[in-house]
């Protein structure tokens, strides 16, 4: 089906079209020869994991916390339906942060168990590895959507802003800024430059077929849903409660039924990571050419 856009009815068909769209496609980046984490190691440690922390995302609003390396993260939905805008970055180097678009070159527009939060380069190492996901069964529905994207960026006064005209404070980009702010003890327009692309969790999004178009639709997620991560290295996250609620109408206002998000942390017991240790940088020599 051709992609319909504004300008499309000025290009010139050519008689070969269909021949050349029919060409099968080529994984960009097969990942089988991605190191592959040890879930099983990681879900037994899990069983004997005790809490040591726990933040309540009020609506609206962000909230940071640190998981050190080789603990768990559980994202869960309490209350009610409600997505979530995740940043993550190196606790102890801000400017190694999640990567969410080679996240998603490498696994795919939406991650589940088993993969993980790639950080940027010149890092690029897993930052953490989803080790459980209670939405794992919603697959890929058939309008092409699913379940925690990675194609998403986050929702941001300035888009809402250039749409419509609107100052808006409490979208996912803002809740992050003060946030990090708060966290980090400085100024707004400090915290700013390291808010970045996110994991929409539980967020149901694809793109639409005819237009390519960014669409969402009603979360799935149900209060007691989760996600868990296994923390690789020691971590700084920050969770926002977006204004979306379970984003199936709109977001960038007031509008939207909103709940909170439970974020907890747990602590492995002594000798239940046996063999596991933080990944290294990236093995790249960064000498490019020269
Ligand atoms: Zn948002």
């Amino acid at each position: 089906m051709p992609r319909t856009g504004p300008d499309s009815a000025m290009t010139q068909t050519p008689p070969d079209a269909d021949t050349r769209r029919a060409i099968p496609p080529v994984i960009c980046y097969p990942n089988n020869t991605l190191p592959r984490p040890d879930l099983m190691l990681y879900r037994a440690a899990r069983e004997w994991a005790e809490k040591v922390d726990e933040v309540l995302v009020p609506p609206r609003e962000a909230a940071c916390f640190r998981v050190g390396a080789g603990q768990f993260l559980r994202i869960t939905s309490i209350d009610g339906p409600q997505v979530g805008d995740l940043n993550l970055w190196n606790a102890a180097d801000l400017s190694e942060r999640f990567y969410s678009g080679k996240t998603r070159a490498l696994h795919g527009t939406h991650v589940t168990a088993g993969e993980r939060l790639w950080s940027s380069f010149p890092h690029l190492r897993p930052m953490a590895t989803i080790i459980t996901d209670t939405l794992g069964w919603y697959g890929i529905d058939e309008h092409g959507g699913s379940v925690h994207d990675v194609i998403g960026t986050r929702c941001d006064p300035y888009t809402g802003n250039l749409l419509s005209g609107v100052q808006y404070h409490h979208c996912c980009h803002s809740n992050l800024t003060r946030a990090l702010a708060d966290e980090m003890g400085v100024p707004l327009v400090e915290a700013e430059p390291h808010v970045h692309d996110v994991l929409n969790v539980f967020m149901c999004t694809g793109f639409t077929r005819d237009t390519g178009q960014y669409f969402m639709k009603a979360s799935p997620v149900r209060p007691g849903d989760h996600l868990e991560f296994f923390a690789e290295i020691d971590l700084l996250g920050a969770l926002s409660a977006c204004p979306g609620g379970d984003c199936s109408a709109e977001h960038t206002s007031d509008a939207a039924s909103c709940y909170p998000l439970l974020v907890e942390v747990f602590a492995p017991k002594a000798g239940t990571l046996e063999g596991w240790q933080a990944p290294d940088v990236n093995g790249y020599d960064r000498s490019h050419g020269r």
